[in-house]
């Protein structure tokens, strides 16, 4: 029943959130962070996460902070657009392990596609370098 069960505050996103793991941060404020996920999909993988912590899916966020959070979900996704310009953006999120969720705290993915290109493996391709993530957030962080 992962769809139900207590928040872990322990999971990766919550680490990254209290700043134990490092994150390429696009930004920040009192109700969400974003930042890029380091096993992207796609060139401009991004995640936004709410700050609240112990939302684990969207079913768990209460509907009175929904508002304000998905405001920053399309706030990022414009900027990935402005800064990345793709032919194309997914933004899509999981809720529960048997519909492709790995991370038991609420976020959004931000996919951009380009055409021709194959979308990489959900959370399953290969460990992205700081190296090569900081130049395109810094892409997206030019536009917000
Ligand atoms: P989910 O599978 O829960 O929808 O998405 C979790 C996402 O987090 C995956 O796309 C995965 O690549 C990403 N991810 C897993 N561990 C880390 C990490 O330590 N740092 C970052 N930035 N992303 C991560």
């Amino acid at each position: 029943m992962t769809l139900h069960a207590d928040y872990d505050p322990d999971n990766i996103f919550a680490k990254i959130l209290r700043g134990e793991i490092p994150c390429i941060k696009v930004y920040e404020d009192d109700v969400a962070l974003s930042f890029m996920d380091v096993f992207p999909q796609s060139e401009g993988h991004t995640l936004v996460i709410p700050k609240r912590a112990n939302a684990r899916n969207f079913l768990d966020m209460p509907g009175n902070e929904l508002g304000s959070y998905m405001q920053r979900v399309q706030k990022i996704a414009r900027a990935v657009e402005a800064g990345l310009q793709p032919d194309g953006l997914v933004v899509t999120q999981f809720n529960g392990a048997p519909a492709g969720q790995t991370v038991f705290h609420l976020h959004f993915h931000i996919i951009p596609r380009w055409e021709g290109e194959a979308l990489g493996r959900h959370a399953g391709g290969g460990m992205a370098s700081a190296e090569t993530l900081e130049p395109v957030a810094a892409r997206i962080r030019a536009k917000l």
